[in-house]
């Protein structure tokens, strides 16, 4: 008989980590035509969850406490990606379930891809692309944009990844600042314990926060109003994390000028009224998207799994769940 410890797939992952998993595991699958019968037949013996991006819309849980509560036995969760807020961790550690996600390996890309949809957004580079191809610029050269140079940037969250962010902005010479609940010890930023007052002194936000309930709609109609005509939003947190409605309405009405976002509320849905506009950049929640960064994030989900069944500690459990002591 099959003595390899049963776990349950929220749903697709990267082909590398499905291998890995299928040689470790019994995979279990919640995507396929009846998950009910997976919950009912293979539940009571599933002893780790593996979870990730794309499982389904953005926004909502994947690993409930009602999921969680269908899986006596289950110790461990391992989500793929930094951001956790698709894992209920309150239900997880009242359980005695760890959690692990995957930080670190991925401050890099998301840092570059952050400053680079920055000046995609404030230099209108996707607005310049079109112009070329719709064969525009014969009859006439792209207009001029706002620039990067007269502004302050706002980093809102200064965790890893905001810092990854800081450091590249040092060299483009302009100042920053940022918004977290608590002062960074290490960082030579100036620090704004009320965000509203980072927005009014600031004419860019970059906003990387991990989303959940603590940051929801935490970027509303009065942060967007004291960032000003002139602003710029930048989200590449969580979707959830902006109230999209009032960013719909604010750059309609001029209240700022632009956004750049790569995260959504319901994704993959994005609002028809953000696609009709043309003073914003939108990307496909790509910001860790590469061969090499999704391959190092798709690992550590193996390792922390492998860890666990092979009696280790978890490498990179998140702090809601401190990890079990186990007999
Ligand atoms: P960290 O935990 O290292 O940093 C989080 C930062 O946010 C800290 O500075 C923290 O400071 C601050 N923060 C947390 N809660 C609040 C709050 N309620 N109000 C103000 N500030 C807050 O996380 P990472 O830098 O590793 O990642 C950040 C998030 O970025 C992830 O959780 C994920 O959701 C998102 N992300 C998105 C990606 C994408 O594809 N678009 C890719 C990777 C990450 P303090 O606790 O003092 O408030």
């Amino acid at each position: 008989t099959d003595s390899r410890p049963e776990l349950l797939q929220t749903g697709p992952m990267m082909p590398m980590i499905e291998a890995q998993l299928t040689e470790r595991f019994t995979v279990h699958r919640l995507d396929g035509a009846d998950p009910e019968a997976v919950l009912a037949q293979a539940g009571p013996r599933i002893r780790a969850v593996a979870t990730g991006v794309g499982s389904t819309a953005g926004g909502k849980r994947r690993v409930t406490g009602d999921l969680l509560a269908r899986l006596p036995k289950v110790e461990i969760v391992a989500n793929f990606g930094v951001g956790y807020d698709a894992v209920d961790t309150d239900a997880a550690a009242g359980r005695g379930i760890v959690v692990t996600n995957t930080p670190g390996v991925l401050d890099d890309e998301v840092a570059d891809l952050s400053v680079a949809l920055l000046l995609a957004t404030i230099r209108r580079l996707p607005q310049a692309e079109r112009h070329l191809r719709a064969g525009l610029w014969p009859k006439g050269g792209f207009p001029l944009t706002p620039t990067l140079r007269d502004r302050t940037i706002g980093i809102v969250g200064m965790g890893r990844i905001g810092r990854a962010i800081a450091r590249r902005l040092e060299g483009f010479g302009r100042p920053i600042v940022y918004h977290s609940r608590r002062p960074v010890a290490d960082v030579p930023y100036r620090h704004y314990p009320s965000l509203v007052e980072m927005a009014r002194d600031a004419d860019a936000l970059i906003v990387i926060v991990p989303g959940g309930p603590e940051t929801n709609n935490m970027i509303n109609a009065e942060v967007l109003a004291a960032l000003g005509p002139a602003g710029t939003l930048i989200n590449v947190a969580r979707g959830s994390v902006v109230d999209e409605p009032a960013l719909i309405k604010a750059l309609a009405e001029g209240t700022i000028a632009s956004a750049g976002l790569d995260v959504f509320a319901d994704e993959p849905n994005v609002p028809e009224a953000l696609i009709a506009m043309d003073n914003v950049v939108l990307l496909p929640h790509v910001a860790s998207a590469t061969h090499v960064t999704r391959n190092a994030m798709g690992q550590l989900v193996v390792d922390n799994l492998a860890a666990w069944f092979e009696g280790r500690p978890p490498l990179t459990p998140v702090p809601e769940t401190p990890v079990p002591a186990r007999v």
